[in-house]
């Protein structure tokens, strides 16, 4: 589903070279929940953003759904865009539109009738238990509501892929369960495959299928769960 060959991505900034992604070699199946976990500055955040090419990387591969992304035009990449939601530690939303509004934005910007984005936005803000907050600005929410409202606006576009950069780090542990027991909920109904940064262990162990441990832009361990946590 999405497949990383060799991915190596090296800022430049005063004449000084990081490679925050170093050679990295991941495949992540279709419907699955992969976790990718390290300490700051890994390069976590630079690799799931290859993803969508949000950075684009200067040596490797990423396939997505078969789907060589270093190879898309610009339109073609818009379209393939709204196939790859993505949630984010500060939620990310639009503070001067209602939540209803910013759910339906990407909608609105895919060219979607105002008759079906009303529809669609109803269905979602439902799902992730916010209907009755849709006339509401995002500085009357929770951090739990604002993620909820992320989460929405990502589905909208029917998205088969789920990106999530640190989407419970700002969040206290209660929250960050009932927002994992909803990303659970977001791969059963829509069968959305996920992938998830984060430097939190317990979210990794409540929900990832998988998970790849990241060093220095290296990915220095990868299996299941079990494998890679029951090592002494
Ligand atoms: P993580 O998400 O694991 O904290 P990042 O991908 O943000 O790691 O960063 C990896 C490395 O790349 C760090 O050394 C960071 O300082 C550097 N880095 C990240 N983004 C940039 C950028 N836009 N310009 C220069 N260096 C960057
Ligand atoms: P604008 O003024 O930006 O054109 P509107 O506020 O009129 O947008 O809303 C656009 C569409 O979305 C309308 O069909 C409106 O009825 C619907 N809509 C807006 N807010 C809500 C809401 N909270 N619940 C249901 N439908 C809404």
């Amino acid at each position: 589903m999405i497949d990383f060959q060799d991915v190596t991505k090296t800022y430049t900034t005063n004449d000084k070279q990081i490679t925050a992604v170093d050679h990295v070699n991941l495949s992540i199946e279709q419907g699955e929940i992969f976790g990718v976990i390290g300490f700051s500055g890994a390069g976590k955040s630079t690799l799931i953003r290859c993803v969508n090419l949000l950075e684009r990387p200067d040596q490797g591969k990423i396939i997505v759904n078969g789907t060589d992304m270093l190879k898309l035009s610009k339109p073609e990449l818009i379209n393939v865009r709204r196939k790859i939601g993505m949630i984010f530690q500060h939620f990310n939303l639009l503070e001067s539109k209602t939540v209803f509004h910013n759910v339906g934005f990407p909608l609105l910007l895919a060219g979607v009738s105002k008759q079906k984005v009303k529809r669609k936005v109803d269905q979602l803000l439902e799902f992730v238990g916010l209907k009755d907050k849709a006339e509401h600005y995002p500085e009357q929410l929770s951090g739990g509501q604002k993620q909820r409202v992320g989460i929405a606006r990502a589905l909208a576009t029917d998205p088969e892929i789920l990106l999530c950069d640190e989407a419970t780090s700002a969040l206290d542990p209660q929250t960050t369960s009932s927002i994992l027991d909803l990303l659970r909920k977001v791969r059963e109904e829509y069968n959305i495959t996920i992938l998830m940064i984060t430097h939190e262990m317990p979210v990794i162990k409540e929900i990832c299928d998988r998970v790849a441990v990241m060093e220095q832009g290296k990915v220095i361990e990868e299996g299941s769960i079990f494998d890679v946590f029951s090592n002494p």
